[in-house]
């Protein structure tokens, strides 16, 4: 999506705000990129589009960490803008193909783009071109060519932009809403921009490890589409047009690289295609279109295709409620995983496998199978982050079971590692709430709006917790939790008076 401002303005209304303006130095800082970032991820965390998804999420992250590795190898990402930025990766609901940066180093992926593209090297290719977006600060570049544009009104065109990719009556009103409809805007990254991502990104993709042929061929997809499809679901063109130079570019660099032969389908890929497909579109009537799917499988489908099949059937069988039907297509997933296991993606395919027979489960209000599935190997007492996230969940229907001590503590860890994992502070608090722990369960729900920039919801809990402490009804370890709610309740507000300020 696109972000640096080609904004031909007659902005008099800006500059008469006397507020100060972005465009005045030669690049705007860091913090304020910052700043105007947090300020629109915190619209996009309230967006119901938004989606915490443990699955989807680990995976997307598994393709980004390399890629940010190798930037840092080349030196295209200074330790300052690492440590600076927010580097935090949005997925959105929405099935249309996009995906986008944002100012400081927030990334938003559609589900519709993880749905359309056929191999895990395709999605990385997107996300390499998108973090050079970012370490070239394009943003920022693209916001001082402009004149006097405040960090709100940025902010409003962003916004509105973003909703002009899903409804044309929303971006209006986002748009008229922040009187950025007073500026003609059109909002894109200049060429030379797009060109230096795709050179920068095209390294970091190779470097990290990557199939290069990624982002030919995701060139080619999106170009394929762009010839059948105007009906705007595809904003990712709108924003980076394919112009024959890029594509000219991509085909010389892909000579460059000895290319090996083809590589297997790649069966984790297409089981995760699979479940951003049904997320992004689970109405009763693309739910049961979703059931069709292995029926309508060619003869010579790939095992990859067949999987993709029997997991959105599984998935969508079981939101249906049908109890029968969802357990036919779980088992005959499971066994086409099993009878891969030549495929490089065997293990990771076979653990969505599980991973999906646990959701089945808990869906199914059968918390006791799904703690089984989930706690397969014995002895085992840490878990990857979506088993984690599953185990906690059905942990609140058996709080007597004797996983959770150490459940409680993995996330405690989770939490004091990554303090920005909402969905881990949610598990947490909930967690607590069920073993009558007020204060702590409080606060952690405090924690998990925090982590979301929703600083009012931040507030109400964190003060709540303060009420549990001060009516005296505290539990042994209380006494530290009500200072640190203290603490963390001044930080809320001082958030949300800058929230309210009208502008710095
Ligand atoms: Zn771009």
């Amino acid at each position: 999506m696109a972000l640096a401002m080609a904004v031909s303005t007659g902005a008099s209304w800006a500059q008469n705000t006397g507020l100060p303006a972005l465009g005045d130095g030669d690049s705007i800082s860091l913090s304020a990129e910052r700043q105007l970032g947090d300020r629109i991820a915190r619209e996009l965390f309230r967006d119901p589009d938004y989606l915490e998804d443990a699955v989807l999420d680990e995976y997307v992250q598994q393709l980004w960490a390399p890629l940010v590795r190798a930037a840092v190898a080349r030196g295209e990402l200074s330790a300052e803008l690492q440590e600076r930025f927010a580097w935090r990766i949005l997925l959105g609901r929405d099935r249309s193909v996009n995906a986008f940066a944002l100012p400081g180093g927030y990334l938003g992926v559609h589900l519709g783009l993880m749905a359309v593209v056929s191999t895990a090297d395709e999605l990385a290719s997107v996300l390499a071109h998108e973090l050079s977006h970012v370490t070239q600060r394009h943003i920022a570049r693209g916001m001082s060519d402009q004149s006097k544009m405040t960090p709100w009104v940025v902010g409003s065109m962003i916004l509105g932009a973003l909703a002009a990719s899903k409804s044309p009556h929303a971006a209006q009103a986002l748009i008229v809403g922040g009187q950025a409809a007073a500026i003609q805007t059109q909002l894109s990254y200049t060429r030379d921009m797009e060109r230096e991502a795709d050179r920068v990104g095209y390294g970091i993709l190779v470097d990290a490890g990557y199939d290069p042929g990624g982002f030919v061929s995701m060139f080619a997809k999106l170009q394929q589409a762009a010839g059948l499809n105007d009906s705007g679901s595809f904003p990712y063109l709108r924003s980076h047009p394919l112009t024959t130079e890029r594509m000219a570019d991509m085909q010389a660099r892909q000579q460059l690289n000895v290319v090996g032969p083809k590589p297997l389908p790649d069966m984790a890929h297409a089981m995760m295609a699979a479940r951003a497909r049904v997320l992004s579109q689970s109405s009763p009537d693309a739910l049961k279109a979703w059931i069709q799917g292995p029926a309508a499988l060619p003869s010579t489908a790939s095992a990859a295709d067949q999987a993709a099949a029997w997991y959105a059937a599984t998935l969508s069988h079981v939101l249906l409620r049908d109890a029968a039907a969802t357990q036919r297509h779980l088992q005959a997933l499971g066994a086409l995983v099993q009878s891969q296991r030549h495929l490089p993606s065997h293990a990771a395919a076979q653990r969505w496998w599980r991973l999906l027979q646990a959701e089945v489960a808990e869906r199914q209000e059968n918390p006791t199978l799904a703690l089984q599935v989930l706690s397969a190997k014995t002895g085992q007492q840490t878990w990857q982050r979506p088993e984690l996230m599953a185990l906690a969940q059905v942990l609140q229907r058996l709080p007597e079971h004797a996983l959770l001590p150490a459940v409680m503590a993995q996330l405690r860890q989770v939490v004091q590692q990554t303090p920005l994992d909402a969905q881990a502070w949610d598990r947490l608090s909930a967690l607590l709430s069920v073993q009558g722990q007020a204060l702590a369960s409080l606060r952690a729900a405090g924690e998990a709006q925090a982590a979301r920039l929703d600083w009012p919801g931040a507030v109400d809990r964190f003060r709540a917790a303060q009420e549990v402490a001060l009516k005296g009804r505290l539990q042994p370890g209380d006494h530290i939790e009500a200072s640190i709610v203290d603490v963390r309740l001044r930080h809320a507000r001082e958030r949300l008076r800058a929230l309210q300020a009208p502008e710095r």
